[in-house]
């Protein structure tokens, strides 16, 4: 069976060859940190986790990196040179904090919510202010190669000097100009250029430049942590489908124009998830937090299987009815894992056959682009067969086992843990989230010397049962 992925780039489904055997570097558009993520946004990760999950399943290695947005992301995306306040600057004021108060607290929260949906922990979360050396240094290779200017304090990427510009989204500078008008900047060259280093005096964040202070513009960040972490080609660059105009088509640009490689190999984006027929967004106001859905009683178990178990090229819709079904199938998985564990029929070799043609379709599914709706309708024959079988007696424990350790082996694509009933679940999550703050804490002590508090954390784990090491790179 050949892995198959549909790229955005050449808008066809292409087999699927990394460019190293056996490993895949992946890059996924993390959060902007202003807010707590909403449901919305957590399809998009949790596409990330099934394909990363479907590859681990599948023998590669997957190393992944989501990057965490605290500066340059405006408030007017929607065109390539973004305008309007920045997105955290703007909560910090509307909250009267500082703006790193902010982005500490919404990534916190980010991975709390993370955890209790099992999503897996990325490799790395670079943070965008922790990179801005990396970003002019790419800005700098972008002035030498000719892709860059400055003007007026600020640095603008000439997007006529790119010869590929639309080909991810379609929008070619043809087909801009001859579109909506855009407002005319006399500091740039052409009207659709957009800013690589922003020059602006009442922005909070600043960092000094060779070309003055000032701050980064939101898709340098991108660019300059993804090839950080994972070289100058990644095999799979992953986002939502508003991210594929202008954010990805500007990656292309920087990272091309300062490498002269192929920046992405597989470009893969989710649809969006849907309220009435509209994509949910903190700008239509139509959304729901994690934290909304398990206050109004619903699991993040059902919530995480809702949102992997639609196709992630399908448009989603979000209803109350969705949720329950959801729930319902939850339960059914766990009741049909928790009957093969007392089943005592007689042996068969009936199972064997089941479970042969259902682990070759599920398979078959997956490698077709992740075609999760086939796959599970695979499975869901299956697990009616099989209880079927046991409720006349004939699975015994032996087949049970077998049976047992193939929904076992699903799950490590799925991450519904099985063997745990949701309450575990909860606890664990809770507990997995306790132990990573602390350990987080502990590295911010560390970073301000103050060891005595971190030597505290420290014991405090022990105590629990966890013990830390510190190595040379932390
Ligand atoms: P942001 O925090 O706005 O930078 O968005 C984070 C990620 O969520 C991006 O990859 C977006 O494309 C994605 N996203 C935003 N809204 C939705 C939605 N309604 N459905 C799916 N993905 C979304
Ligand atoms: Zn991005």
């Amino acid at each position: 069976m050949v892995l198959r992925f549909y790229n955005t780039l050449s808008k066809k489904k292409e087999a699927f060859r990394p460019l190293k055997k056996g490993r895949v570097s992946m890059y996924n558009c993390g959060p902007t940190v202003y807010d707590y993520a909403h449901i919305g946004n957590f399809r998009s990760y949790m596409f990330a986790d099934l394909l990363r999950r479907y590859l681990e399943w599948k023998g590669f290695r997957v190393k992944q990196v989501m990057n965490i947005t605290d500066v340059g992301h405006m408030t007017f995306d929607e065109v390539a040179d973004s305008a309007g306040e920045d997105k955290i600057e703007k909560k910090a004021k509307e909250m009267k904090k500082e703006p790193w108060e902010i982005s500490r607290f919404f990534t916190q929260a980010f991975f709390d919510d993370r955890d209790k949906l099992n999503i897996k922990p990325a490799e790395v979360y670079p943070k965008a202010t922790e990179h801005v050396g990396e970003m002019i240094s790419m800005i700098e290779r972008l002035k030498k190669n000719g892709h860059a200017y400055e003007s007026g304090g600020s640095v603008y990427y000439d997007v006529t000097s790119f010869r590929k510009y639309g080909r991810l989204s379609g929008n070619t500078i043809e087909k801009l100009r001859a579109g909506s008008r855009v407002e005319i900047n006399p500091d740039k060259r052409n009207p659709y250029d957009f800013a690589l280093w922003v020059k602006n005096p009442s922005h909070i964040m600043q960092w000094d430049s060779p070309w003055g202070r000032g701050y980064p513009g939101w898709h340098i960040e991108c660019s300059a942590m993804s090839t950080k972490y994972l070289g100058d080609t990644l095999d799979i660059h992953t986002g939502g489908e508003d991210n594929i105009f202008p954010h990805h088509e500007c990656e292309i640009a920087q990272t091309e124009g300062a490498t002269g490689k192929t920046f992405v190999r597989y470009w893969m984006h989710a649809r969006h998830l849907m309220v009435d027929g509209k994509k949910m967004s903190k700008s239509l106001g139509n959304f729901y937090t994690l934290r909304d859905l398990i206050e109004k009683g619903h699991n993040p178990k059902a919530i995480r299987y809702l949102l992997l178990s639609a196709h992630y090229r399908t448009k989603l819709n979000l209803t109350e009815q969705a949720l329950k079904s959801a729930q319902k199938t939850v339960d059914s998985l766990e009741g049909f894992v928790r009957k093969l564990k007392s089943a005592r029929g007689r042996e068969t070799d009936k199972t064997e056959k089941l479970l042969k043609k259902t682990k070759k379709a599920f398979e078959k599914a997956m490698d077709d682009d992740l075609n999760i709706s086939l796959a599970l309708a695979a499975l869901f024959d299956f697990t009616r067969d099989i209880s079927r079988l046991c409720d006349r007696g004939e699975v015994s424990e032996k087949n049970a086992l077998d049976v047992l350790e193939f929904m076992y082996d699903i799950d490590r694509v799925l991450g519904l843990e099985l063997d745990r009933v949701e309450e575990e679940w909860f606890t664990l999550k809770e507990a997995d989230s306790k132990v990573r703050h602390m350990l987080e804490t502990r590295e911010i002590y560390r970073k301000e010397k103050k060891w005595s508090e971190a030597d505290r954390i420290r014991d405090q784990l022990k105590e629990m049962g966890i013990a830390v090491e510190d190595s040379p790179q932390g």
